[in-house]
């Protein structure tokens, strides 16, 4: 007879370490009425074979924070459901080869002491006192992590599953699911077992996340790689070692060499993130089976050899080992390597937690994440980097493909801001993209958009070599400091394809978008800046709303916020709405023309109103053809955005190239366009616009009209009005040396950590180094001066008054 209930709150599918943990977490925060279906045992997917490394480390802020959490719940969560487990605290050696490599440590370094972990630099001196088998041939120091450890991933997700038994939530295995349907508002999964209902579904399905995603009409975004790594026999020396010592060594990471090697016992365990790795089920010769539980692909030690060779060198004692296993299981793989975790995009009370190529040093912080998303709509930390709705139309299988073997070759890489990484690349062309190809364009993608970045003139090194810095200056300095300048004396041009864009239309909806941004909706004829708050006030977003008429708007938003932008206001649309909510974003297409001189380029091709003030828009026509003519500029100077049908792009650049010839016209980038952005303290999306702040903490107050009689978020920045802010936002001048400040530099103030940096960068209209970030309310005093730590290194900053650097009076914009 069937065990299966007939109905749930919440259905998991997949009973890995992430399902597992999501059903944890869940039933601790009082969700009890839940069922999670595994199709085999618990673990049959990735789980069960996995290294069980535990690491803190990330380069990125969330899930530094994601795992930083993780590692914490694994000390304590044996003892809290009573299932003692194998979690060993050895701590890691991560090996640096570079100059860079110590960079990107000392950054980490100091976002591991935000959230309060004490993280290391080592010499080699210090590095051969923890491990006295290494040979430190070609390194410059090491990141030391006491808090990294391996665990049993297969007791971790008993363990989990045991917590959320024992609250209350429901297992059910061999019960796999194969199919779903919308019913009366709740969804039925169907199983052999018979159908369940259920208000909310989890995709956890690991490497089969695809095809469950396919059964709610949704194609996640993933592919598979095969993942190995070599357990050794014992090695004698070690073993003695070990004994005196009383713990195990730390674990190694020769992150430039690309592998792993950890104790395992007496003996090791070497995991490589090959160059030449290898992709599983993704040609019709080697179809994905039905059913892999508990299998692993055939070993494949030649792919091996080279970081077997290498490790032999740096752990000489390995050479001595003789290889007892290969374990070479399927890993899944989002095109930038990190899970989903959210929302399914377009389906509704649907979420997914899956795609984990570290799902077992992430599923701690994963559950508490997805029961956050289920529980409250929300997250405590802003979770973009994990969002699953950061990837939109675009991500077809090869592109899946060639990124997740671009992002496993490159697995321990560092991210220099100038790389834009090759793989997967001109899924989406604006329709000039030759044209400004030709005129020396550096392209990187925007949501699957191909965008200038810098436009580089013969002769420059446009080499991956060039762009292996953090630091500022580079083939592209100067290129960039031309482009700002042109913009500022003269005029630039800037093609922006994929700019996203929603029409609403109809009886109500004004009154609805007033209800739903903090500010004032304009008036037909005028655009403004429109700030989205969750109920907590928090920052979930910001548009520009174009007024066509009283009930018909254009809310124009970051191209990559497309799909998670579209969704929030989809959610919040009654739905019994008189009005209609589009995304249009397909249908046009926006080019920015911005400096001086622009109004005089304008005048010789259009037959628009160029005398119409800051803030208003209009239809015009140029060359014939009719655009709108909306006059703001991100670079904050004069300008006009021209916004058009994709078919016209090419026709109206043309016409403005040819014009803007004899008034100094320049193409400029996204590079360029950044600085000076950040000239006029413009925020950008998800750098200094997060969910990790609120609209009054972002320095938005002037956004916000308290006058009405309500809008979402309103009594909680009531509250916080009346309290004071804790943290203010701020711009900074930084007596930076090479680099700037990267996101999420530390702010200090007599010897202690009061703040963040959310972006920074070189403005060449001031001459300056600038941050902006977010300090210490009390410290949030222009002329104040603070510390910014840069890549390890702290520099002397000083608070600027809350207006722009650049133009504070905003002459220049409305001239
Ligand atoms: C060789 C190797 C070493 C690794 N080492 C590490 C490491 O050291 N540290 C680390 O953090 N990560 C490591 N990983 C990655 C890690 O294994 C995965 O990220 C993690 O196991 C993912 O867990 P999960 O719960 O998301 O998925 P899975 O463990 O794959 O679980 C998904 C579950 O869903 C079930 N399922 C699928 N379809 C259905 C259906 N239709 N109905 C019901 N159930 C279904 C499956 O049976 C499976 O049990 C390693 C991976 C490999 C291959």
């Amino acid at each position: 007879m069937s065990n299966l209930p007939s109905h749930a709150r919440v259905v998991i599918i997949g009973g890995g370490a992430v399902g597992a943990s999501s059903l944890y977490h869940l039933a601790k925060a009082g969700w009890a009425d839940c069922v999670l279906l595994e199709k085999n045992e618990l673990t049959a997917g990735s789980t069960w074979h996995a290294a069980g490394n535990v690491p803190t480390f990330s380069s990125s802020w969330s899930i530094m924070n994601m795992q930083r959490y993780s590692a914490s719940l694994y000390r304590e969560l044996g003892t809290l459901v009573d299932y003692p487990m194998n979690y060993h605290v050895t701590g890691s050696i991560r090996l640096g080869h570079s100059k860079e490599r110590l960079q990107e440590f000392k950054r980490v370094v100091g976002m591991g002491r935000y959230q309060g972990m004490d993280l290391d630099i080592l010499t080699p001196d210090e590095m051969r006192s923890r491990y006295p088998f290494l040979e430190t041939h070609e390194l410059t120091g090491a990141l030391y992590d006491p808090y990294d450890g391996d665990i049993d991933p297969a007791q971790l997700t008993q363990a989990l599953a045991k917590g959320a038994r024992d609250l209350g939530a429901k297992i059910i295995r061999f019960c796999p699911v194969t199919g779903a349907r919308r019913e009366n508002d709740e969804w039925v999964i169907s199983t052999p077992q018979g159908e369940i209902r259920c208000e909310y579904v989890v995709n956890a399905a690991g490497y089969y996340a695809r095809e469950v995603g396919k059964m709610f009409g949704r194609d996640v975004p993933m592919m598979v790689m095969s993942h190995q790594y070599i357990l050794f026999d014992e090695i004698p020396e070690l073993a003695a070692w070990s004994k005196e010592a009383g713990h195990k060594l730390p674990l190694l990471r020769d992150v430039d060499s690309s592998y792993y090697l950890r104790q395992e016992k007496y003996g090791m365990n070497l995991g490589p993130y090959e160059k030449n790795c290898r992709a599983h089920w993704v040609t019709p010769d080697d179809p994905m089976p039905e059913d892999f539980s508990f299998q692993l692909f055939a070993d494949d030690l030649e792919r091996l050899e080279w970081y077997l060779n290498d490790a032999v060198e740096r752990v000489p004692i390995l050479g001595t080992a003789g290889l007892s296993r290969v374990i070479n299981g399927p890993i899944p793989y989002a095109p930038d390597g990190n899970p989903l975790i959210g929302p399914m995009p377009g389906v509704p009370n649907a979420f997914e937690a899956c795609v984990f190529t570290f799902g077992i040093c992430q599923a701690g912080g994963a559950g508490k994440v997805l029961a956050e998303w289920v529980t409250e709509g929300q997250t405590e930390w802003d979770m973009w980097s994990c969002d699953p709705r950061r990837y939109t139309d675009y991500t077809d299988q090869d592109y899946c493909i060639a990124k997740g073997m671009e992002i496993y070759g490159h697995e321990y890489a560092m991210h220099f801001p100038k790389y834009y990484w090759p793989a997967g690349r001109g899924k989406k062309l604006s329709p000039i993209h030759d044209r400004i190809a030709a005129l020396g364009a550096q392209f990187k993608p925007y949501n699957g958009w191909e965008r200038a970045m810098w436009y580089a003139k013969p002769g420059d090194d446009t080499s991956e070599q060039a762009t292996q810095t953090w630091g500022r200056e580079g083939p592209w300095a100067r290129r960039i400091e031309e482009e700002c300048l042109a913009v500022r004396d003269a005029a630039g041009i800037l093609d922006l394809p994929g700019f996203s864009r929603f029409r609403i239309k109809g009886e109500g909806a004004r009154e609805w978008l007033t209800g739903l941004i903090t500010g004032r909706v304009p008036k037909p004829g005028r655009i403004g800046l429109a700030y989205f708050a969750d109920d907590k006030g928090r920052i979930v977003t910001e548009m520009s709303v174009m007024a066509i008429e009283e009930d018909f708007f254009f809310l124009i938003t970051a191209a990559t916020a497309q799909w998670h932008d579209f969704e929030w206001l989809q959610k919040h649309r009654p739905a019994d709405a008189a009005f209609t909510l589009d995304d249009v974003t397909a249908n046009f297409s926006c080019q920015i023309l911005t400096g001086p001189r622009s109004r005089d380029i304008l005048a010789e091709i259009s037959d628009a109103d160029l005398t119409k003030g800051w803030l208003t828009h209009q239809t015009a026509q140029i060359a014939g053809r009719y655009c709108q003519l909306v006059r703001v500029s991100f670079a904050g100077e004069l300008g006009w955005e021209i916004h058009t049908k994709v078919d016209e792009t090419a026709a109206i650049f043309d016409t403005v190239w040819a014009a803007g010839q004899k008034h100094g016209l320049k193409p400029f980038g996204m590079e360029a366009l950044d600085s000076l952005r950040i000239e006029k303290g413009y925020r950008a999306w998800k750098g200094d616009l997060s969910t990790d702040y609120t609209v009054l903490q972002g320095g938005l107050e002037r956004f916000v009209d308290w006058s009405k009689p309500t809008f979402k978020g309103k009594a909680a920045l009531e509250r916080e009005k009346q309290q004071g802010v804790s943290k203010r936002f701020v711009t900074l001048t930084v007596e930076a040396g090479e680099c700037d400040a990267p996101y999420m530099s530390t702010l200090w103030s007599g010897g202690e950590v009061v703040g963040e940096t959310t972006s920074g960068n070189w403005g060449y209209r001031v001459g300056k180094s600038i941050a902006l970030g977010m300090l210490r309310a009390d410290l949030a005093v222009p002329g104040q001066e603070i510390e910014v730590e840069i890549f390890g290194e702290r520099f002397k900053a000083i608070v600027q008054l809350d207006q722009p650097l650049w133009d504070p009076s905003n002459e220049r914009l409305r001239a």
